[in-house]
């Protein structure tokens, strides 16, 4: 660790904290931070040859694991000849098709370079299709950080953003129900994360969403997905078909990109067309629908089409969550697994935890040496209480086992703080 934290002192002159993204400085866990050299499968390395089993799973974005070969393959014979090409490729076509065959609300399909972007065209795409202003999101919801969706949480955005802003307590129906009817004739959309996976995972319960879906039909809002975590990780087509609720538009990123940077919107053709060059609602992008992202977006979903990875990783989180639990009884330290399919989070308390304000109850220096001790024992989780713990399709049963095994210290560690 001894140059790895030599490295990370010197990084910090040449960028802000050290970093690109303010969870990777490892302040929520009070720890120098962890510079990775290199990943494949699911092993990760840092420039001294420190390796650990990585379950960041790059944010979520690598269902595959790192570096998968099939999609590398890909990547390579794109290298030779798709670097920008600056006009449209067969490679959009075939990947928005992809997308559009596997998730049941998608009839077009827009590009962008990132999450952020995605869901900010999601919102402008709803106040123009609406004439309305007001944007409802939940607490704790990350939608990536453009101004609208950011306001009122961060320095450097107008108050009058905050304005256009309904923040209200994930899963509380009642809220949302008194909101809509009071202020339905404002309100252009309700964006919603359909399994929270930052502030740590909370999945909703069902009713919730579609409780949201019938209150905002009944009052011509439009109900947004953000699957950008969801979208083909809880199954192929993602959330909204595992619920069984339909979104007017939804948001990827993430795995679509096979691992390199994406974002996308989607929704019926109705309300996608109001989208230029056929609607006066702005959007471009010098790198949107970039061909190498394409393809290795195409491999990604083929692969994922081809060898479900689904139901294996619905058994491995099923075997990480009972032994994480048993290991915790028996440190006597009170947790709680929030956990869908191959995403989790464990969250230190005795209670459930079901909207932000019972994750800030949680016990964060618990969390910090929990992560701490692990890291030392060689596996790597999210240096942060509100992130999500995800499997990716190299994830072995020995894998989840040596999890199991190096937590047996890790919550004994943190059962002292
Ligand atoms: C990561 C994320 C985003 C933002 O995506 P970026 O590609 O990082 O801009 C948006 N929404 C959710 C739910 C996310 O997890």
């Amino acid at each position: 660790m001894g140059s790895n934290l030599a490295s990370a002192k010197k990084v910090q002159h040449v960028l802000v904290g050290g970093v690109n993204s303010p969870v990777r400085a490892f302040r929520h866990v009070q720890a120098p931070f962890v510079i990775l050299a290199h990943g494949a499968g699911v092993s990760v390395q840092d420039p001294a040859g420190h390796t650990w089993i990585d379950f960041i799973s790059g944010w979520g974005a690598l269902i595959l694991g790192h570096v998968h070969p099939v999609v590398l393959r890909t990547m390579r014979s794109a290298l030779s000849r798709n670097w920008p090409l600056g006009l449209s490729s067969p490679y959009e076509v075939e990947l928005a098709r992809l997308m559009i065959e596997a998730v049941p609300t998608l009839q077009r399909v827009r590009f962008t370079v990132s999450g952020t972007e995605a869901c900010m065209i999601a919102i402008r795409l709803a106040r123009a299709a609406t004439g309305r202003s007001k944007i409802l999101v939940f607490q704790g919801a990350y939608h990536g950080h453009s101004d609208s969706l950011m306001a009122a949480s961060t320095k450097g955005i107008p108050e009058s953003l905050g304005d256009e802003l309904l923040r209200l307590p994930y899963q509380d129906l009642q809220a949302a129900e008194q909101a809509i009817q009071q202020q339905a004739d404002s309100i252009a959309a309700v964006i919603i994360e359909p399994v929270a996976a930052n502030m740590g995972v909370i999945v909703p319960q069902i009713e919730f969403l579609q409780n949201l879906r019938r209150l905002t039909t009944a009052h011509g809002i439009l109900l947004i997905f953000d699957e950008v975590v969801t979208g083909f990780r809880l199954g192929l087509g993602g959330a909204q078909e595992r619920f069984g609720v339909l979104p007017d538009l939804t948001t990827f990123g993430k795995i679509i990109g096979g691992g390199l940077p994406i974002g996308a919107v989607g929704g019926s053709e109705q309300i996608m067309t109001l989208l230029a060059p056929e609607g006066n609602v702005f959007h471009g992008g010098t790198f949107a629908g970039h061909p190498l992202v394409m393809q290795t977006g195409m491999a990604t979903l083929k692969e994922l089409k081809r060898h479900p990875p689904y139901r294996r990783l619905e058994r491995l989180g099923a075997q990480l969550e009972q032994g994480l639990l048993l290991q915790a009884n028996r440190s006597g330290v009170p947790i709680q697994i929030n956990r869908i399919g191959s995403m989790l989070t464990v969250f230190f308390s005795n209670r459930p935890v079901r909207n932000e304000e019972e994750v800030l109850l949680c016990n964060r220096v618990r969390f910090a040496r929990w992560a701490n001790v692990l890291r030392e024992q060689g596996i790597l989780i999210p240096p942060s209480p509100f992130e999500a713990i995800f499997l990716s399709a190299k994830h072995s049963e020995s894998d989840i086992k040596k999890f199991i095994v190096a937590s047996a210290h890790a919550f004994d560690a943190a059962g002292k703080a």
